[in-house]
């Protein structure tokens, strides 16, 4: 099939004249892939159609958020409803009651709540607020584990530093990050040995429960077990970004699905429904922390934001029903049968991982379980896969170190037709 893709180009032209590279998130440029990006149209349920008219299945998903597919029209009416009654008050309202009830009810650790605008306000605030609540500065993260762009986050993670190969970024002090200390994810004796050496001066441990971006890594048994017991004895805040996994591997994320609790959970992504949300919350001895009842600050003009707000609770009602984990279990697991099956007959070394609805297809013959067997893929082979796979209309993320996310918009013929477009990427690939 040949991609049509005359007024794309033009656009990324145009956007390259007046936006840094072109795009307003990098992994988007679709650098590493070797493609530039198709300019979005219109989206629909699992599909979206570009300016030139190309229909794409889509398996991104605005990078996870649209778990209920594109247009969900539930959420559309709601959001229509709420911009007739005024776009942002700045004032309480009472949506933002029921979003903080909803996810109070979902989550299973969290007993209070803070909307916020995107995931990395989520985990900078959390973070604050652990630092705040012990008095100690440092924070453990792990290798490959992304938390968003800020500054003292951005220690080896993975999603766009690890698709553009760099380990940090120009602009962080070096004091900054002084207090970060990054290790190999999965390795609970490199944490234990953490705590030993300064287990007084941490703070907090933040991890992605499933890590979603190095591509898709499940916790080994005992790991999130095992950093629960580890902050317990020494009085640390063990903080779960749940951004990607909240709402997706179970109505109260990972930690329901594994059955360890967090201090502190991050949300992101799926909680807007699409629009610009973020949430942290927990326990709510350290949420009374935050001003104005506690002293650590943190404030946001459009937290809180009624249309978000309404596209939130509509999402999170929608997830709410009986049978939707059971859907999405399994179209992914049909897909992964698929996707494993093609590259066997295609003679494709591929590694691939699943937890619930978000997995990963690693161009690797070795099982991948941490940051360093995750860099071990052959990109290459990754470009090309996508590249074909685009020519075939299915749209997958444009790096080897993303997800791919199942929505309920995956049918069986989206998911045939993706199947049957992988047979033939992966003859390519060889
Ligand atoms: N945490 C995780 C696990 C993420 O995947 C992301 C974004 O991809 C973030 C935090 C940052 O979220 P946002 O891009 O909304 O700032």
């Amino acid at each position: 099939m040949k991609r049509k893709d005359t007024l794309s180009q033009k656009l990324f032209h145009r956007a390259e004249q007046v936006i840094p590279g072109g795009v307003n998130s990098p992994v988007r440029s679709g650098r590493s892939v070797g493609v530039s990006p198709f300019f979005v149209k219109n989206a629909r349920g699992c599909r979206l159609e570009d300016e030139d008219g190309n229909i794409f299945i889509d398996y991104v998903g605005s990078w996870g958020p649209l778990i209920a597919g594109h247009a969900h029209p539930e959420v559309v009416e709601a959001v229509r409803q709420a911009a007739t009654r005024g776009t942002s008050y700045g004032i309480p309202c009472r949506l933002e009651v029921d979003m903080a009830e909803k996810v109070v009810s979902m989550v299973p650790s969290v007993e209070s709540v803070r909307m916020v605008n995107s995931g990395t306000e989520a985990t900078m605030s959390a973070i604050r607020l652990a630092r705040g609540y012990t008095g100690r500065p440092k924070l453990i993260k792990f290798d490959g584990c992304y938390h968003g762009h800020s500054d003292c986050l951005l220690v080896k993670s993975g999603s766009g530093l690890a698709t553009l190969g760099i380990p940090g970024s120009p602009g962080v002090p070096e004091e900054i990050v002084a207090h970060t200390l990054s290790l190999p994810y999965n390795d609970l004796d490199a944490v234990e040995e953490a705590f030993r050496k300064m287990g007084d001066q941490i703070a907090c441990v933040i991890v992605e429960p499933v890590a979603g971006n190095m591509g898709t890594v499940p916790p080994a048994p005992g790991f999130l077990e095992g950093l629960r017991r580890l902050c317990d004895a020494h009085g640390v805040v063990l903080i779960f970004d749940e951004v990607i996994t909240g709402f997706r591997l179970a109505p109260g994320g990972a930690q329901e699905r594994f059955g360890v609790l967090p201090d502190l959970t991050c949300l992101g992504k799926i909680i807007g429904g699409g629009l610009p949300v973020g949430a942290y919350g927990g326990r709510r001895e350290i949420m009374d922390h935050i001003a104005p009842g506690g002293n650590v600050y943190q404030a946001g003009t459009l937290s809180g934001n009624p249309l978000a707000m309404a596209a939130g609770w509509t999402m999170l009602n929608i997830l709410s029903r009986d049978g939707v984990y059971e859907t999405l279990e399994d179209s992914a697991a049909y897909l992964e049968a698929g996707l494993r099956r093609a590259a066997a007959d295609a003679g494709v070394p591929v590694t691939m991982n699943r937890v619930g609805s978000m997995g990963c297809a690693f161009f690797s013959p070795e099982p991948v379980r941490d940051f360093d067997s995750a860099l071990k893929s052959n990109t290459e082979a990754y470009g090309i896969y996508f590249r074909e796979m685009l020519a075939r209309g299915v749209y997958l993320a444009p790096s080897q170190f993303e997800c791919f996310f199942v929505g309920l918009a995956h049918d069986r013929e989206a998911l045939d037709q993706t199947i049957q477009a992988a047979r033939e990427a992966f003859q390519a690939v060889q």
